[in-house]
């Protein structure tokens, strides 16, 4: 089995879908590993460590042509399909709610396409789950940025010169970038408050030692895979209220709250970030996907009324060394999960729930 890793062309994308350590794992297994040269540069992984662990350097189209499966982290360019065997299998992140044109053309060419965001939020998946190991790492950077944006300390501080106060931080969404962004803001000192939709995150917030906001909406609740659901307008109106006022004494607030396949709900509004105080910082984690924060703009940081919005992509790209890691990890236990004993090769058994969840074409067909 021929299993392939390119370079990634997605402007700014500094992670790499495979790590040596990776490598090394899928050659036991008795795979041919091809790699481009240069795979792990902005990672700082030189070729050499590549050539050790048993990959071997091939082109880039040779690559592409030859791989059974190929594995990215973003997804693949009309170009690149093109160039890829009818019959290989594609992982990555695919972004298929809003990527109908690519998931069309990865069908056509007989591609059988895995979404990682697809991948179920099950306890034997949590090894694969690449959302998660990113959202992670993407909830500690978030914290980082604005700690270095802020003119201020984060910890309280009692010296002979005075007393500082902690600085205060809003996290609005304590899924599993929210909760980082508590623990890391909490383990640099902060007083930490959060909010989320779902009541059931209550416990977790507080266990991380912050302090949940109450806000009474009516009937929340989610999915049965975990995820929020949608409010209605007069919900999120209501929401809006009662967070200008913890906005108004935040330091930091960060977002991140998402609706999973729809567009990010807008929490944070202009007349909410006229009431804060000049020099407080927000960082945007949901920008991606159309952003919490009215005004913020992708990839770029603003300041609105003396308050600056980072509303910068690719958080875990900022910690691309562990983020690849973690990557690759994910990618490399996806690969041993539904490797075959008997026949000594992956599998893609369309029977199991867990490729039903996450393979989007497979056969010429779209399947979601
Ligand atoms: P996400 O990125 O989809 O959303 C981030 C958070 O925003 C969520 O906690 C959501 O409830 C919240 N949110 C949505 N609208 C909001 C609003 N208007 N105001 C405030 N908060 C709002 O979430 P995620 O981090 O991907 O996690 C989704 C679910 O998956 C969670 O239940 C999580 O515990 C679960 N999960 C399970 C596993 C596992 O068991 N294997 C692994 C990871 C995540």
């Amino acid at each position: 089995m021929i299993i392939g890793i390119v370079k990634e062309t997605f402007p700014g994308e500094s992670r790499c879908a495979l790590v040596p350590a990776g490598i090394a794992r899928l050659v036991k297994k008795g795979c041919v590993l091809l790699i481009e040269a240069g795979l792990g540069s902005s990672t700082h992984i030189p070729d050499s460590e590549y050539l050790k662990a048993g990959a071997q350097i091939s082109p880039r189209h040779d690559i592409l042509a030859t791989a059974d499966i190929l594995l990215h982290v973003r997804k693949p360019s009309i170009d690149e399909i093109k160039q890829m065997k009818a019959s290989a299998i594609h992982i990555s992140f695919l972004d298929p709610f809003n990527e109908k044109d690519l998931v069309s053309a990865m069908a056509e060419r007989g591609i059988s396409a895995v979404s990682l965001e697809m991948i179920p939020r099950t306890t034997i998946a949590q090894k694969m789950d690449a959302l998660s190991s990113q959202a992670n790492l993407a909830g500690y950077v978030a914290v980082i940025l604005a700690a270095q944006r802020i003119k201020k300390i984060l910890p309280m501080m009692m010296t002979p010169s005075g007393t500082i106060s902690p600085a205060r931080v809003f996290v609005i969404g304590a899924g599993v970038a929210g909760l980082q962004a508590i623990a890391t803001a909490k383990r640099l000192g902060a007083r930490v408050d959060a909010f989320d939709t779902r009541p059931v995150v209550k416990e977790q917030v507080q266990s991380l030692g912050a302090k949940f906001v109450e806000i009474d909406l009516g009937e929340t609740g989610q999915t049965k895979n975990g995820y929020a659901k949608a409010l209605t307008p007069e919900q999120l109106a209501q929401q809006r209220d009662a967070m200008a006022k913890v906005c108004a004494h935040s330091d930091i607030v960060i977002t991140t709250a998402q609706i999973f396949g729809k567009k990010a709900p807008v929490i944070i509004t202009r007349d909410m970030i006229a009431g804060m105080k000049p020099g407080s910082v927000i960082v945007d984690m949901a920008i991606e996907s159309g952003g919490n924060v009215e005004g913020a703009k992708f990839n770029e940081e603003i300041i609105i009324n003396g308050v600056r919005i980072i509303g910068l992509g690719n958080l875990p790209g900022h910690a691309c060394v562990n983020a690849s890691e973690m990557f690759s990890a994910n990618l490399v236990n996806f690969i041993e999960h539904f490797w075959s004993k008997e026949q000594n090769t992956f599998v893609l058994n369309t029977d199991d729930e867990l490729i039903k969840g996450c393979l989007i074409t497979h056969q010429g067909k779209v399947l979601k």
